[in-house]
């Protein structure tokens, strides 16, 4: 699950992780309102969308306007919270249809002396949680990893203990950070870490991790600045992003509330709601496949034939009539969709729920595009003789190879 910026700065606040101080808006009046709460000299007024590449990015009716902006003025912060709010925001994450902006984070201006980055992701290979710094942040992360990777930092801790004292250090000096700076680094690092393990994140990102320039936070008067913040050297989030493992929610009740829907792909929303695992895709071929393996090398095998998936939809095991039909409602929905291949490997799932289901969906649905099916394994038999006495326009295959050749065929016929 993704939230927004200002939630995981609202997480990373409690949890003693400096950040600047700042107000939510969801009209131009409150972006004003916020500007001169937070000491009126200067602010930034954020998009809040769930995708990153904001300040690069510009709103869709109006290219001028960026989703990070420096304001002077309360009018100011106004006018730019009244240029994004309600418009479609395009970044390098959003695709080009862009993501319409609800809210905008009006947040204090700060004095920038460095930009760093720092991450933590969970590194499946060695079962730990894994701390990664880079002097080089601000831009583009992913660039860096594939061209200069010598220049990330990597430091695993335990769960349990947390990040320690030499670790830090170590990072601390990669980083090129001196004096008062390592103390902040220090708190500033370890109580990342422990918030990253107490909410069960899968990622962190504080990307920029700002070392503040001689006049630290400009936009408060200097009396109640961000906790720990003090002038110039320390360290702070200027920009964060958390994503939490969805398998732990039910650990965290209080996260549940921070989820905005409105955020979501519907059709991953409506598939979650029917217990179906499905993630979309850019691509002309809808899949229907039961087990996420099976789904995988379906997704495969239809790249190898020359196609491109339209989506990742994994029915499992204990999938009954309902569900599947739900799950061909959804794949149908898509218009992007130019054909659908049902491979299923009937071990827990019968073929004949598979059968019926199409039967269900036929009726009501009805199939607007070629349907490509490979049934294997478990009643198939019987499920093959409910698809023959429906007398539909169905194009059967035998294995996976002669499947995904079918489905890419017709889906460039289409
Ligand atoms: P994104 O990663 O989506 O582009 P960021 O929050 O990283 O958004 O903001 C982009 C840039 O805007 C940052 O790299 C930083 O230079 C600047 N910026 C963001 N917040 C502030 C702030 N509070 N004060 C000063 N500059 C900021
Ligand atoms: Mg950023």
């Amino acid at each position: 699950m993704k939230i927004h910026e200002f939630q995981a700065k609202e997480i990373l606040r409690k949890a003693g992780v400096p950040v600047p101080r700042g107000l939510v808006a969801r009209t131009a009046d409150e972006a004003a309102a916020a500007f001169k709460e937070l000491g009126g000299r200067l602010s930034v007024v954020k998009a809040q969308i769930h995708a990153g590449g904001r300040g690069k990015g510009t709103v869709k009716s109006n290219p001028a306007q960026h989703g990070v902006e420096l304001v002077k003025s309360a009018a100011d912060a106004a006018k730019v919270a009244g240029n994004l709010l309600g418009q479609a925001l395009v970044t390098i994450q959003t695709g080009p249809a862009g993501q319409t902006v609800r809210q905008v984070l009006v947040e204090e201006g700060c004095d920038i002396a460095r930009e760093l980055y720092l991450g933590i992701v969970v590194d499946r290979a060695a079962a730990a949680p894994v701390l990664m710094v880079s002097a080089q942040g601000g831009m583009n992360i992913e660039e860096v990893a594939a061209h200069t990777p010598e220049l990330i930092f990597r430091e695993r801790f335990h769960p349990d203990t947390g990040l320690l004292s030499y670790q830090v250090r170590k990072l601390a000096a990669k980083l090129g950070l001196k004096g008062a700076s390592v103390a902040s680094a220090e708190k500033f690092m370890k109580a990342l870490c422990r918030v990253f393990v107490q909410q069960d994140c899968s990622l962190a990102e504080i990307n920029p991790l700002v070392v503040t320039g001689p006049s630290g936070v400009t936009g408060s008067s200097g009396v109640t600045g961000p906790i720990g913040v003090t002038g110039a050297g320390d360290l702070l989030a200027l920009d964060a992003k958390m994503t939490f493992d969805d398998n732990a929610l039910f650990r965290h009740k209080d996260l549940a509330e921070l989820r905005d829907l409105a955020e979501e792909e519907p059709m991953e929303l409506r598939a979650g709601e029917a217990g179906l695992s499905f993630v979309k895709l850019e691509g002309s071929i809808g899949c229907l496949v039961n087990g996420a393996g099976l789904a995988m090398s379906t997704m495969d095998l239809i790249l190898l034939h020359g196609g491109s998936p339209a989506n990742f939809l994994d029915v499992g095991g204990g999938a009954n009539v309902q569900q599947v039909t739900e799950a061909f409602r959804i794949l149908l929905s898509d218009k992007n969709v130019k054909a659908v291949l049902v491979n299923i490997f009937g071990g827990i799932m019968r073929c004949t729920t598979i059968a019926s289901a199409i039967m269900e969906a036929y009726q009501q649905v009805g199939f607007n595009v070629p349907l490509v099916v490979r049934l294997e394994g478990t009643e198939v038999e019987e499920g093959r003789k409910i698809l023959a006495g429906g007398n539909l326009d169905i194009i059967s295959a035998t294995g996976l190879t002669d499947a995904a050749r079918k489905v890419v065929e017709a889906a460039t016929v289409a």
